[in-house]
């Protein structure tokens, strides 16, 4: 099943489900996560994709967990055309079990969670809200009431295999829209309190209208747009060259010196290597672009 994002709407209430097992997957691959590190950014990448797909075209959004926990920061930024890239700062923590489960909340710690919205215009909106338990779904929806004022509910979750790799991973965001009747509300509430965690839908081969069909049961629904999800950066080896040209003079020459620099991006994990010559080549440009500057 291809990664992909479904929208519906159905009797006041509106529902994205999105099934995420491969982009996680290429995630855990890239940075080489232990199942920790692999829940985590595995969750919060569909948080962000969830939450992306509410904006406006040429928009984006970055998700970030700053705790105090082993794993250090886990950052996820998506696109609503379907594009989502992210890290986390210590892939390799290993914690035990907890209940049964992966330690995600434990791994996360106590701090903050932001989400900053890019409108391809100049400004920026950042809002930001306490971790309540490091467990990703329960925050970003507590920050999508705390700060946004947007009541909705959020269900994530990513299942690890024995050989490190995700077997199924997805999520939803369901929000009534205002004026929503009482008794459709109670319906709502009864449905996602029976609902099956959604790691087992997915494994179980369920796709994003599976899985709305079933936290929807007994509501009129209308399925809309289908969106194909995918990991992609936006690095380049132009990219990278800018951010060593705004090294010093003194720092590109030591790179000089040691004949060889490997930069690896943090955001995917995809190494970029530069030979002596482009080196070279690279201060040659920068000593030039400030001598114009000086002009
Ligand atoms: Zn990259």
């Amino acid at each position: 099943m291809k990664d992909h994002l479904i929208k519906a709407t159905a009797n006041g209430v509106r529902m994205y489900a999105a099934v995420t097992t491969k982009l996680v997957n290429e995630g855990i691959r890239r940075h080489q996560c232990n199942p920790v590190a692999a829940a985590a950014l595995g969750r919060t990448m569909t948080g962000a994709l969830l939450m992306a797909a509410n904006l406006k075209n040429k928009e984006c959004i970055t998700v970030k967990f700053n705790g105090d926990g082993p794993l250090g920061n886990v950052v996820a930024d998506a696109s609503p055309d379907g594009y989502v890239r992210g890290y986390v700062d210590h892939p390799y923590v290993d914690l035990p079990l907890n209940n049964g489960k992966i330690a995600v909340g434990e791994g996360i710690g106590a701090g903050i969670v932001s989400v900053t919205r890019f409108t391809g215009l100049r400004d920026t909106v950042t809002g930001t809200c306490r971790i309540a338990t490091g467990e990703i779904a329960e925050d970003l929806t507590r920050y999508l009431y705390v700060s946004e004022q947007t009541p909705s509910s959020i269900g994530l979750g990513v299942l690890v295999g024995k050989d490190l790799k995700a077997i199924a991973a997805g999520g939803f965001f369901i929000q009534p829209m205002p004026g929503l009747a009482d008794e459709v509300l109670t319906k709502l509430e009864k449905n996602l309190a029976e609902l099956r965690p959604v790691s087992e839908m997915i494994g179980e081969g369920l796709d994003g209208r599976g899985i709305i069909t079933e936290a929807l049961k007994g509501f009129d629904v209308n399925y809309f747009e289908t969106i194909d999800l995918i990991f992609k950066c936006q690095c380049s080896k132009q990219r990278i060259e800018g951010i060593l040209m705004s090294l010093n003079e003194k720092e590109l020459e030591s790179l000089v010196e040691d004949g060889h620099a490997e930069v690896c991006c943090h955001f995917c994990g995809e190494k970029y290597q530069f030979n002596k010559d482009e080196l070279v080549a690279l201060i040659n440009v920068s000593k030039e672009l400030k001598k114009r500057k000086n002009k």
